[in-house]
This record gives structure tokens, C-alpha cells and sequence, in this order.
């Protein structure tokens, strides 16, 4: 056998299978209708809200189907991660609800707000060094040393395949679906979805969305190739990160069912925060924003059918979002 031809190529059952396995651990979520948004742009606009998993963000999904499959053997040992954000929290959580031990590796530059919720979720702490490359390192060691597994927040397919569990349950709710609208960062969300999609209808339209610096994927498929960035602040901040220069899946997935990529800018974001506040009366970070925007702004090309916009979560420092509310809206009801 020859591994370096081995390609790396998912199925849609991968997805099927991972429906069935985290079915015991991760809620489906409500999609629902916005007349709000539908009157805006004069076609059936939903909302799939997942930012209502208890960990905020559909993360949870990933993880939970990834250590779900890990074998007795290896769940004894433990699983690693060295993401503060949105996957360590996830990885954390789903670790405590299957009594599996999780250590998260961090620097002693992460906030200590991050860190006190991250051990709420039961998750053991290893603080080394101050970059973030060194709780890698560190992550790496330990699965070396103590056989831990770690769980990778977007290039692997049981995570992608978690991921993709989504667009399943869009398939189920809407037999006219035609736009979908996903926040794009490492891919593993954009790539899950798409397979499930496109293997069931290749017509259903997939549009990324990224905020306007940092956006690695977009340079990397403009580059042809996996390429590093430098990270800048935005209020996007759970789509910063680069995509791995040895990508395995996701830039491939990602280049074949994208169908297009837009980049939002931090007003935009910011304006989309604040707009689903005030009128939705529903919490968003701005990662999640990035699509709403994609709507306020009429990005997407018009079409018959219905579009959906993943809220992908809801993790913001309330502080922040109090702010934009004050910025953005006249305080008055609706
Ligand atoms: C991780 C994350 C994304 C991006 O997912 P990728 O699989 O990395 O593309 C989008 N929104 C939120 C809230 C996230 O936590």
C-alpha cells in the first residue's frame, strides 16, 4: 500500500453516521423564520440558531462526534486541546459529559476570565509558556508522552462530519432550500455542510463569509495554496487562526463546494451585532454576524428560494455587545 496516494476524501455517510452518534449528547437546533430579515430582501430568509448548545457555538457538535468515536482505550487516556475559543470549551464540555478526562493547554497570556470558564466545564489546565504555539507544543508532548488525543478544531473528519450534521437537519426542515450562508474560518463548518448539501443537490448555493482582515482561507484559495497570516483584532474573533500549511481536508472541501466568499467589514459585524439585538432580540458574536451582514447588506445574489444564515454562536463579551447596542440603535423598543 502506498500511503502517500492516499486520498483524503469523505463521504456523505460519514455525516449519517455522526447524526447517529451524537445524537445522545447534542441537541438539534431551531430553525427558525425571520420575517425581519425575509421583508428586507424580499425572499424567505431562516435562521439556524447554533448558538442555543449549552457551550454557545455549534462546535459541539464536532467535538462530540470526533470522542465519541475515539475507541475504550483511548477515551481512557484523554484528549488534549490547546484552543481557548469556542473548540476548547466544546472539547471540555463534551469530555466532562462523557467522564472522559480533558486537558486544555494555554498560555499564561489567556485571559482569566477564559480560563475560569474553561475549568467550570471540568477541563484540566497546563499553563505553559506565553504564545500560543507553545500550549501547541505542549498539546503535542502530551500525546506523545501520555497517549492523550487531540482534537483538532477543523482538519479531521470526524470533526468536519460533526460539523456537517447541520446541513442534514436544514435538508429535513426545507425542501426549497437555496442559499446558505456560512461563517468561514479553518473550513471545517463551510466543509461539513457542504457535503451534506451538495451530495443530496448540487444546486443549493454555498456562500463563506469572513471578516475583512486576517480572512486565511480566502488568501489561501486566491494563493492556490495553504498560506500564513498575520492575526489582527476584529470583533470576528472566533474566525482568526490560520488553516494549517499541511491541510489535509478542508482547503479542498472547501474550494469545491464554495460557491462563493464574501468579506465583511468591522462596521458591518459591528452594525449586524447591535441590528440582532435590537430587532431579534437574539445574541450574536461577531463571527456569527458576518452572515447577517452578508443579508443587511444585500451580498447575496437574488434567487428564488429559501436562504438560511448560520448562527454559529453566541460567545461576546456582553460588555462589548452593550456598547454597539448604545452605538448602533436609539435605545427605543423594536
Ligand atoms: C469556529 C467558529 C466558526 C468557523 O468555523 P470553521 O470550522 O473554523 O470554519 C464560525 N463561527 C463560530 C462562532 C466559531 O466558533
Amino acid at each position: 500500500m502506498n500511503l502517500t496516494t492516499e486520498r483524503k476524501v469523505m463521504k456523505i455517510r460519514d455525516i449519517w453516521e455522526a447524526k447517529k452518534r451524537i445524537a445522545p449528547i447534542v441537541n438539534r437546533t431551531p430553525l427558525i423564520y425571520s420575517a425581519i430579515l425575509s421583508e428586507k430582501i424580499s425572499r424567505s430568509v431562516y435562521l439556524k440558531l447554533e448558538n442555543v448548545h449549552e457551550v454557545g457555538a455549534f462546535k459541539v457538535r464536532g467535538a462530540a462526534n470526533k470522542i465519541l468515536s475515539l475507541s475504550d482505550e483511548e477515551k481512557k487516556r484523554g484528549v488534549a486541546t490547546f484552543s481557548t475559543g469556542n473548540h476548547g470549551m466544546a472539547v471540555a464540555f463534551v469530555a466532562k459529559r462523557l467522564g472522559v478526562n480533558a486537558v486544555v493547554c494555554i498560555s499564561n497570556r489567556v485571559p482569566k476570565a477564559k480560563v475560569e470558564s474553561l475549568k467550570r466545564l471540568g477541563a484540566q489546565i497546563e499553563i505553559v509558556g506565553d504564545s500560543q504555539d507553545a500550549a501547541g507544543e505542549r498539546c503535542y508532548e502530551l500525546e506523545k508522552q501520555k497517549g492523550l488525543t487531540v482534537i483538532q478544531p477543523f482538519d479531521d473528519p470526524h470533526v468536519i462530519a460533526g460539523q456537517g450534521t447541520i446541513g442534514l437537519e436544514l435538508l429535513e426542515a426545507l425542501p426549497n432550500l437555496k442559499d446558505v450562508i456560512v461563517p468561514l474560518s479553518g473550513g471545517g463548518l463551510l466543509s461539513g455542510i457542504g457535503l451534506a448539501l451538495k451530495a443530496n443537490n448540487p444546486d443549493i448555493r454555498i456562500t463563506g463569509v469572513s471578516m475583512e482582515q486576517s480572512a486565511v482561507m480566502y488568501e489561501s484559495l486566491k494563493a492556490g495554496k495553504p498560506v500564513k497570516l498575520e492575526e489582527s483584532v476584529t470583533l470576528a474573533d472566533s474566525l482568526l487562526g490560520g488553516i494549517g500549511l499541511d491541510n489535509q481536508y478542508t482547503f479542498q472541501m472547501v474550494q469545491q463546494y464554495m460557491d462563493d466568499v464574501l468579506l465583511i467589514s468591522e462596521d458591518e459585524i459591528a452594525y449586524s451585532m447591535a441590528y440582532m439585538m435590537d430587532k431579534h432580540r437574539i445574541i450574536m458574536e461577531g463571527a456569527a454576524a458576518t452572515g447577517i451582514a452578508a443579508v443587511l447588506g444585500n451580498k447575496i445574489p437574488d434567487q428564488d428560494g429559501d436562504l438560511v444564515v448560520i448562527i454559529s454562536g453566541h460567545n461576546v463579551d456582553l460588555s462589548i455587545l452593550l456598547q454597539l447596542i448604545q452605538k448602533y440603535t436609539d435605545g427605543n423598543e423594536g
